[in-house]
């Protein structure tokens, strides 16, 4: 028996020739996009098709041959998705990438370092390092670089998405504050366990308690003042209603950045009763702990250098692609506790106490194979410096204030929150509507449905305080005066439409 040939079906596949024939097509193209993006042309910022209907344009048999049109394929799927680089995006909180994080976001895929240990990963998991360790000390963390475990100092891992991030801190939070091993007992191991939040709390925080087998009494829910924020004065309140339905209080989740409105839970006063209490306190900034890059707005976060874990996207107001997010501790050893098990095939030690095979970062991630997400942060922190981060957050932030000014200041628009970030909420009331709750509410999503249609903006609809809103978050730093009164202008025109029909 002698070995077969290389088929000619991966032979072509992995021809270094096509790839790089195939790639400068691809990038021409894809700077044209961008290019027509930014250049504010006239197709649909998000070209609507009915849901049902896109199925047929993306059929799920595939042929024994290709066409060997890679290109092509992607072209297709580039001209039907969603455009975050269009200035008429006003969309969800997910930024319009930098095309320079994008182009490392390509090495990341090619080179595919799985980074679970070390040895997979001995460029990615140092700049892993030097990446959370630069986010820590933006936080106001004891500064790192003792990740040999001289020293307690700040440490975190690199993971995809907040929601994950959020969970990981969660289990950290049960490991060091239940009061037992629920990692070795289980979850019935001591007395039934809750966290504090407000209503406003991202819904992850929700399902990472109903992950931890927590149910319905698992979130006790702290009352907000008229910002949506966090009363710190009601965080008694809620731990006796807690106790009183059976649950141990054993941390206090805090947004910074909600959802929502984007309100900023004051950390501050927050941290004053966690320490009192004993309770751990998490932040939750996958959208607003970048905020900390910005001396003008870092105030918002007074305090987060108390909190036990942080959570940070920089696929939000970093402007990264997704998913990149910063998951840290304020004390390096809890790092090593969401995921207290031993995995001796990956691990010569087991579980690591600080100096422990801290180099091999699949010990304090729910991932084992995990993209090489440092490699596209450190690089953009690298090539283009902090300031350019800098500039982002606070070019975002001005947009927020500037739609609200504008909102406020139109007599057909009213705000229904103060912006504290990029994020606005406001409701149409034009002269002549609908007067009562119910059916503004209800013109709110028609007006929004229309204009998500006709495909000229993006915006959103979100229930407040029992209401619904429109909902912008400003993420596109290339927004101009134009694209926010035009906005409000597209609005009223759809609005027009819906009266009519
Ligand atoms: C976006 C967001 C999340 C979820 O993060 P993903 O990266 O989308 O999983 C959690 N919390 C807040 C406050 C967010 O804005």
């Amino acid at each position: 028996m002698t070995l077969p040939p290389v088929p000619a079906s991966l032979r072509a596949a992995y021809d270094p020739e096509r790839f790089r024939a195939d790639g400068h097509r691809l990038v021409d193209l894809l700077a044209e996009r961008l290019a027509a993006a930014t250049g504010r042309d006239e197709a649909p910022v998000l070209p609507w098709v009915d849901p049902a209907a896109s199925l047929a344009d993306w059929p799920g048999d595939f042929a024994e041959d290709g066409d060997g049109d890679l290109v092509g394929v992607l072209e297709r799927a580039a001209a039907g998705s969603i455009r975050l680089h269009h200035p008429r995006y006003l969309g969800h909180q997910v930024p319009p990438p930098l095309p320079g994080a994008a182009l490392a976001d390509l090495v990341a895929a090619l080179l595919n370092n799985g980074m679970a240990v070390y040895e997979m990963g001995p460029t990615a998991t140092p700049m892993e390092l030097a990446v959370v360790g630069w986010m820590a000390r933006q936080l106001g963390f004891p500064s790192s670089g003792s990740e040999d475990g001289s020293g307690v100092s700040a440490a975190g891992v690199l993971t995809s998405g907040g929601s994950l991030g959020n969970l990981t801190a969660l289990l950290a939070a049960r490991q060091a504050r239940a009061g037992f091993d629920a990692w070795t007992d289980g979850d019935h191991g001591g007395p039934p366990l809750a966290v504090l939040c407000t209503a406003q709390a991202h819904y992850s925080v929700s399902r990472a308690i109903r992950v931890m087998g927590w149910g319905d009494g698992g979130a006790a829910v702290v009352e907000v003042d008229d910002r949506w924020r966090m009363r710190p004065d009601a965080i008694a309140g809620a731990i006796a209603r807690a106790e009183a339905a059976g649950r141990r209080v054993i941390a206090v989740i805090a947004s910074a950045g909600s959802t929502g409105t984007g309100a900023f839970d004051p950390l501050d006063a927050i941290a004053d009763v966690c320490a009192e209490r004993g309770l751990w306190l998490h932040v939750d900034g996958a959208h607003g702990a970048s905020a900390a890059l910005s001396p003008r707005h870092r105030h918002l976060l007074a305090g987060i250098e108390r909190a036990d874990s942080v959570t940070w996207d920089a696929h939000k107001l970093m402007a990264m692609p997704a998913l990149i997010t910063a998951v840290i501790f304020r004390d390096a050893r809890r790092s090593y506790e969401p995921f207290a098990q031993e995995a001796s095939y990956l691990y010569a030690s087991g579980r690591g106490e600080g100096g422990a095979e801290w180099f091999n970062l699949g010990l304090r991630t729910l991932e084992c194979t995990k993209r090489m997400m440092s490699i596209i942060v450190y690089a953009a922190l690298e090539a283009y410096g902090t300031r350019l981060f800098r500039d982002y957050v606070e070019r975002c932030f001005e947009l927020g204030a500037e739609l609200a000014r504008r909102i406020d200041a139109a007599p057909d628009f009213e705000l229904a929150a103060s912006p504290q970030c990029n994020i606005v909420c406001w409701r149409w009331r034009p002269a002549g509507g609908p007067a009562d709750d119910a059916g503004l509410d209800a013109l709110q999503a028609a007006v929004r449905r229309r204009v998500i249609e006709r495909g000229r903006y993006y915006v959103l609809q979100t229930r407040l305080g029992g209401r619904t809103v429109l909902r912008a978050a400003l993420m596109n730093p290339l927004i101009e005066e134009i694209d926010l009164d035009g906005l409000l202008d597209e609005i009223r025109t759809c609005g027009a439409a819906e009266f009519r029909s």
